[in-house]
Order: structure tokens, then sequence, then C-alpha cells
């Protein structure tokens, strides 16, 4: 008996349904997109129950010819190409005809559509496939579309779906991120009736990334243009300072399109390396006009990457254009870059050749600390302790030397230390040159502080005994739609972590209680890093009790590291007794090291005083 047997056209679309339309906010893009190349200028989205129960698009382009409907929700139907080779000079979002097939299979689809020209339109009800209507009635040119009870006929596919709250998130985020890469369209989301995001589409960039990310970010941004032949990009960058803890804020748009490109990617995060600390992520907002024969657009849909052509080309063009902007004197962080930079690379390089991994013996570790004691005294900057390969080094050294600090010396953690060290003072506004025992130790007061800061918070959350410090006055944020759905799902985590945070009206919410333990770190900045971080967490699947304390604590040390202000004497003599009371003062929470000593042997040697 023959078992292979060939898939009617329904079943065919209920499977690529799966793929291009796997959620409302993926339904939401297919058809906005279809309004964009159809050539509105004014477009509204609703949704109702997160998009589940009703997606309605309406805008007002083209429309489609009554002998085009039943084919538009037909699989491979498309107006956009003709043959293969229209392909590579596509200019529209899609192309593949493959959107309403898919949508009309796994759901109750109505289409009222008109064109100018003609003087009535029509309505078009399909629903999982099926035809159910067609008629002629009176309506304004242009397009509505209306899906309901989106998976009806699917429901494994509807058990995949996130609460109504979470996919509204996820069409809110693609809502702003339209808006911005379609500064020339007005747009228009309701989400259950109340108008949320409104653009003017008076092309005006600038207004439209005030009006999404608020005044703090829009007033920290450089423009940027660059034009040749085939490439033209103009946009914003945010200065570093408005830095994330992750890409949320890093896009970029080709041809009117959000996407993702490696290279992109790369030659920005590149250009703002040398401003940026360490796993921060800059804003852009960039706008790429590329020849489309310069695309390779054969690309899933949904996977949102789009390779290039001229790869090489496209990366130096971004990378000069961000890098040149950030250079703007009044820009550059106390960070030494260029010359320095080449005297740099041979004591990095002399160091990253030592014999690895090192023997534990006396003469490998003098060699090290011999070393890094030189860089630390070349008074010039030019090797920055925090270099990694001198971290490295240092750390495998620490660890070396803990042992021996338990073995034959008494340690700079004892009892007695706490009572006989001596604080010589500080050099460089960051380190804290500590006398004991016959060992000269560095104290980093930055990572001291990060340490101390990190172990409080999570002693006093081990204790649950958080406690809230209010603001007077209260600091006002605006808030991104996702991220203001982060910060109702997470009201009573944050408030057990000693956050009061209330909502303030439009996009604005008010902050008026940080938890206690970051003191006067009560910078906005801090805040909103924690809530990058839980946004990612909860979109990474993995918020958990655990993960919020650790984030919590590293934000601890975030907080630690912005306070940068100078310690008196006393200040840092506190903080350097808390700090060798720990458990393990040596590294702080990210593994750096804290805390490096020279012995006075090795000092002696150096000065050749022993051999
Ligand atoms: P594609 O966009 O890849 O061509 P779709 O399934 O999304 O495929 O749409 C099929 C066709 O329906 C489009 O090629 C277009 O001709 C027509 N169409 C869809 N939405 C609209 C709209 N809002 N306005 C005008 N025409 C539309
Ligand atoms: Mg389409």
């Amino acid at each position: 008996m023959s078992t292979i047997r060939i898939l009617d056209e329904n079943t065919i679309n209920q499977i690529a349904a799966g793929e291009v339309v796997e959620r409302p906010s993926a339904v939401v893009k297919e058809l906005i997109e279809n309004a964009l190349d159809a050539g509105a200028t004014a477009i509204t989205a609703e949704i109702k129950e997160g998009g589940l129960s009703l997606i309605r698009i309406t805008d007002n382009g083209t429309g489609i010819a009554k002998e085009d409907i039943p084919a538009a929700f037909m699989r491979h139907a498309t107006s956009k190409i003709r043959s293969a080779e229209d392909l590579f000079n596509i200019t529209s979002l899609g192309f593949r005809g493959e959107a309403l097939s898919s949508i009309a299979a796994v759901s109750q689809v109505e289409l009222i559509t008109k064109e100018p020209s003609s003087l009535n339109g029509y309505r078009y009800i399909i629903e999982g496939g099926e035809e159910k209507s067609f008629e002629e009635i009176g309506c304004p040119s242009g397009t509505t579309i209306i899906v309901r009870n989106l998976f009806y006929n699917t429901p494994a596919r509807r058990k995949f779906l996130k609460t109504a709250a979470t996919e509204a998130g996820y069409v809110s985020e693609l809502m702003e991120r339209l808006m911005v890469s379609h500064p020339e369209v007005s747009i228009r989301f309701i989400v259950n009736n109340k108008v949320k995001l409104q653009s003017s589409g008076n092309n005006n960039i600038k207004d439209i990334l005030y009006h999404i990310y608020g005044r703090d970010i829009s007033k920290e941004l450089l423009y940027v243009e660059y034009t040749s032949k085939d490439v033209k990009i103009k946009g914003y960058i945010g200065k570093p300072t408005i830095s994330r803890g992750n890409r949320g804020f890093e896009n970029y748009f080709i041809n009117g399109r959000y996407i993702k490109n490696y290279i992109i990617t790369k030659a920005i995060e590149d250009a703002y390396r040398p401003f940026m600390m360490q796993h921060k992520y800059p804003f852009t907002s960039l706008y790429y006009e590329i020849t489309p024969s310069l695309l390779d657009v054969n690309v899933h849909p949904q996977k949102l990457e789009l390779k290039l052509n001229n790869q090489d080309s496209i990366y130096d063009i971004t990378h000069h254009l961000i890098k040149d902007a950030l250079s703007g004197k009044e820009l550059i962080p106390k960070v030494s870059l260029s010359d320095d930079n080449k005297k740099n690379t041979n004591k990095t390089e002399y160091i990253t050749k030592l014999p690895e991994p090192f023997e534990k013996n006396r003469m490998d570790r003098l060699k090290v600390l011999e070393t890094i004691a030189n860089e630390l005294k070349s008074n010039d900057n030019s090797v920055s302790p925090d270099s990694p390969s001198v971290q490295i080094k240092v750390m495998e050294q620490m660890d070396l030397f803990s042992e021996d600090l338990d073995a034959d010396k008494v340690s700079f953690i004892s009892e007695q230390s706490l009572i006989n060290h001596r604080i010589i003072g500080q050099v460089f506004s960051t380190y804290w040159l500590v006398e004991y025992n016959k060992e000269l130790y560095i104290i980093d007061q930055h990572a001291a502080h990060e340490k101390v800061l990190y172990e409080r918070i999570m002693t006093a959350a081990g204790e649950n005994k958080h406690s809230s410090q209010l603001l007077m006055p209260p600091i006002v944020l605006t808030l991104t739609l996702k991220e203001q759905q982060t910060v109702n799902d997470n009201k009573e985590i944050l408030s057990k972590l000693g956050y009061e945070i209330e909502h303030f009206g439009g996009n604005e919410f008010s902050l008026r209680a940080v938890p206690a333990d970051l003191y006067n770190l009560t910078d906005k900045d801090l805040f909103l890093e924690f809530l990058d971080e839980l946004t990612q967490e909860v979109a990474a699947h993995k918020l958990s009790p655990e993960s919020i304390l650790e984030k919590t604590a590293s934000m601890a040390c975030k907080a630690a590291v912005k306070a940068n202000h100078s310690f008196s004497t006393d200040e840092a003599a506190a903080l350097i007794k808390e700090l060798l009371s720990l458990e393990n003062p040596y590294h702080c929470p990210h593994g750096r090291p804290v805390i490096i000593s020279i012995s006075q042997y090795e000092l002696e040697k150096k000065f050749k005083r022993v051999l």
C-alpha cells in the first residue's frame, strides 16, 4: 500500500505559516511591510490581546485590484517580482508572496480594499485558507486587513505563544522599530483601543527618536552622513555615554528594512570599542541605502539577516563614519589612544610571550611582578594596568600568591593586618598604596569599591533585608514600551530589591526609591542598565531569582565604577578595612584583580641591592 501522498495546498500553507508567521508580531510585520510596499503614507496598526484575537492594519496605499484579490492569498503570488532576474533589483520589502497565504491559512482574515482610481472597493473573507465571501462595498482608498483568532485551527502553534502581554510587547518593539525605520510614513499604533504610539511622518528622524527613546537619549546623539554612488548612510549615533548592556539600541536599516548584518554590526562595535566599556553596546539609528544589486536577498525573511556583496567596503565606510564622529574632541574620554598605543604593544607582547602556564617557581613570578611593577611605574599611562594581558598575568600571579600568603607569610587579610597595615597614599588617583609586613600592596580603588558593594548587596539580599532609599525629587524616566513591560512584569522583584517605580503618564515613569545599598548612587543609568539586563534575561527565558540577584550585584559593580569620586584617606581606610574583612578580596566579581603586591625583596632586586 502506498504511503506517500502529496499534501494539499492548505496543509502546505499551514506548514509555511510556521516559518513566516510564528507569532502576532510577525503577522504585523508582514502586513505593514505590504502597506509600505503599496506606497502608503499613513498606516494604523491595531491589536487586541497581544494580537491573538485581533490585528488590524489599515493603509492608504494603492489598494488591490478586484481580479488580484483571490490571487494575493495564493502561495507564491506576488506582484513584486516576475522572474528570478528581478531578485537582483528588488526594492520592495516582501517579494516571496508567502505572507498573505500563510496568514490566511491559520486565521480568519477579512480584507477591505479599494484602488484610488476605482469607484468602489471589495470585501473578501478567507478563513483557514478557504474563501468565505467576496463582495463589493463602499470604502476609502487603500487596504485594511483584519486578522482574527490567529492559530485558531492550529492549537499546537498557539501553545507556543506567550501571554498576551508578552506578545503585545513584541509587537510594540516592532512598531517602535518600524517608526524609526520609516520616518517618512505616519504610523499609529493602537493597543486595546488606546493609542500607544504615533509618528507624524514628517521625515524628521530626530523627532521620532525623541518620541520613542526620550529626551535623555535624543540630546546625546550625533548626526552622521556618507554618500557614494552605491552606498548612502545617514542617521544618528549615540555618544558613548548612552551605552547599553545589550544590542537593543544598536539599530540600522538597510533600504528601509530592519535587518541584521554581521559586518555592519562588527564595524559599529569596532568603531565604538575604544570609547566604551567592555560588554557595552552603543545607540545607533543608521539608515543605509545600498544599490539593490549589491544585496543578496535570497535569505530567509524571518531571520532578519542580509548578505552584502561588498562587505569590505561597507565595513570600512561604517567604521570610519562612526570613528570620525566619535573622535570629535569633546567626546574623547580620558583614554589614551593612538601614540601611546604604539609604545604599548611591545611591552604587552613581552608579557604575553612569557611561558605559559607559569611554573610555580620564584624566578618566574619575580619576572612577572617586575614587569608589572615596571608598567605601573612608567608614569606615562602607556600601559594601562587594565590591559587584558596585564590583568591575566596579575591574576595568575595573585592566585599563586594567595597560596604563598597562607603558607609562609602573615596574611594581608588577617586580623593582624587589619590593625597594622599602613596606608601610604594614593597614586594616579586610582591606586592606594598600603604597606604591610614587607610587602607593598597596591589596591585598585574602583575594583575595591565594586567588590565591597557587591558583597554588601549579596549579603543583604541573602538575609532578605533590602531597604530603599527615597529619591527627592524622584527621577523621571522615559521608558520604551518593552522596558515598561519589563517593569510591569517584574514589579515584585524590583520592589523587593528596593526600587520604587511608578507610572507617571505617557511613556514616563518616576523612580522614587533605589536600593539603599547603592547609597548615593542614584544614577538613573544604573536603573536603566538593570532594566536592560532584565529585559534580556526575560527574552532568553532565564529569569530566576538567582539571576536577578546576579544582575543586581553586577549593577553594584557598575555603580562603583560610575561613582568614580575621589576618596579621602579616611574613606579609603574604611573601604580597605571592609575589603580586607571579606573572604576573597583579591578579585572583583568580574575577575579583575583588586589587589596586587610587590615585596620588599623584589624592589631591592630592582634597585640591584640584592641579586
Ligand atoms: P509579497 O509581499 O511577498 O508579494 P504577500 O503575500 O505579502 O506577498 O502579498 C501578496 C500580494 O498582495 C502582494 O504582492 C501585493 O500585490 C498584494 N498586497 C498585499 N498587501 C497589500 C496592501 N496592503 N496594499 C496593496 N497590495 C497588497
Ligand atoms: Mg508581503
